[in-house]
């Protein structure tokens, strides 16, 4: 079996200036927000202003992990016990299990046929007086359709939470992904498009919630301005109740280097997925995700080819995962399962069903019927955008692969 092992470009990415930046993080005796100021801005800082310039929203607190972010955002939302958010079926857990922490319910929502993002019409039908808030989700550089979601939140007087975590840069209609909503939570892990290892982002651009969100990821303190050397930068008072979800400097030190990159690696990728949308075209029992009209700069964190269970059988993502893995010499990973099947989403396990049989029927996934999502779950593999750091001329290897699988897999 002829394989491609070296021929593709790795992930993550650092250059020397990334390393200059993490020595200076470690040489500068301060490692995270809440340890002592040292006369110069902090890396967490100075990667939350550049971050919130680049996306243009007015603020940005940068948190540990990309759940933190959400969890925070549904907390400085007012998200709590009682109150409903709508989550997309088809997304990765934290979504589901952020709301879950907060003691909230998470009410799993159909997508869309084509963009595998959350559908608004069933967003619509899924409204009780409970419904709080509701994530739209930016599914595999994609996007949900922000006119009309928008449009329902403000009818309806939802909040609106964005998880941009696979679509770092992108653009709808002039503005960046991330702007649109109340709050966008951002994940920083290893595998996403702007990494630092760990890492999160909650972006917003109303003042009374981004104080809200700064304090809640440091145990209810708030920045204190003109602080001398040698002390906190942070101040102790009441009214919130926070958690420690910091960002450490060093994170933040490789967060703020892997910025100044990102939208020259996302033309790049755009380029390769262009490329490799229009070879799909060619191949007998797959396709891409749509994308809509509106998202002039998109930006993917994986590349979604779905198979069609006519041609390839149903439930094939296993199988062709694997099939194109060994063949690429590059990780292909069947896409996740729709929530109300997947194994990591288990909310019946959690300490929330103690409060009595009603709440552990109102979190059982298995309530929720989302066909779309089921099935589209079951029948896509997803691409990693590091394979499309690679030109556009290498696409050819990929529908080859792709090609090579239908040949094998193909239900007489
Ligand atoms: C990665 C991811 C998260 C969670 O982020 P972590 O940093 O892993 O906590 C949330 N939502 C989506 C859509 C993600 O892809």
């Amino acid at each position: 079996m002829k394989t491609h092992r070296h021929q593709w470009p790795t992930w993550p990415r650092f250059t020397p200036r990334t390393e200059e930046r993490l020595l200076a993080a470690l040489r500068s005796g301060r490692w995270t927000v809440s340890g002592a100021y040292t006369g110069e801005r902090s890396f967490e800082e100075s990667f939350a202003r550049d971050f919130a310039a680049y996306l243009g929203a007015a603020h940005a607190v940068p948190t540990c992990n990309g759940s933190a972010a959400l969890t925070i955002a549904l907390e400085a939302l007012d998200v709590g016990p009682g109150d409903e958010v709508l989550v997309p079926g088809l997304t990765w857990v934290a979504c589901a299990s952020s709301a879950l922490r907060v003691g909230a319910t998470p009410v799993l929502v159909d997508v869309e046929p084509d963009t595998l993002c959350l559908s608004v019409a069933a967003a619509e039908a899924a409204l009780t007086p409970r419904t709080k808030a509701v994530m739209a989700v930016h599914l595999y550089g994609s996007a949900v359709d922000l006119d009309a979601l928008g449009a329902l939140a403000r009818r309806h007087g939802l909040a609106l939470l964005e998880d941009c975590s696979h679509v770092h840069g992108a653009v709808w209609g002039g503005r960046r992904l991330g702007t649109f909503g109340d709050i966008a939570a951002f994940s920083l892990q290893q595998t996403k498009l702007l990494t630092c290892g760990e890492g999160g982002v909650a972006v917003t651009s109303d003042p009374r919630i981004h104080s809200r969100l700064y304090r809640k990821r440091v145990d209810g303190r708030r920045h204190r301005a003109g602080a001398p050397p040698g002390e906190l930068e942070l101040e102790e008072l009441p009214g919130v109740q926070g958690y420690n979800y910091c960002m450490s400097e060093f994170n933040a030190a490789v967060a703020l280097d892997g910025l100044g990159r990102l939208d020259e690696e996302n033309a790049l990728r755009r380029a390769s997925m262009r490329r490799l949308e229009e070879l799909l075209g060619g191949v007998e029992g797959v396709f891409p995700l749509a994308r809509p009209a509106a998202l002039t700069a998109e930006a993917a964190y994986q590349f979604c080819v779905r198979l069609r269970p006519e041609v390839f059988g149903h439930g094939a993502k296993h199988k062709v995962a694997a099939l194109l893995t060994q063949q690429l010499g590059a990780y292909v990973e069947p896409a996740d399962s729709a929530l109300n099947r997947n194994d990591l989403y288990q909310p019946l396990s959690s300490g929330w069903v103690r409060a009595g049989e009603r709440r552990a029927r109102e979190l059982d996934p298995a309530r929720f019927e989302l066909p779309v999502a089921e099935a589209a779950g079951e029948n896509a593999v997803v691409l990693p955008h590091w394979m499309f750091l690679a030109p556009p001329e290498r696409m050819d290897l990929v529908a080859a692969a792709l090609e090579t699988a239908r040949n094998r897999l193909a239900v007489a």
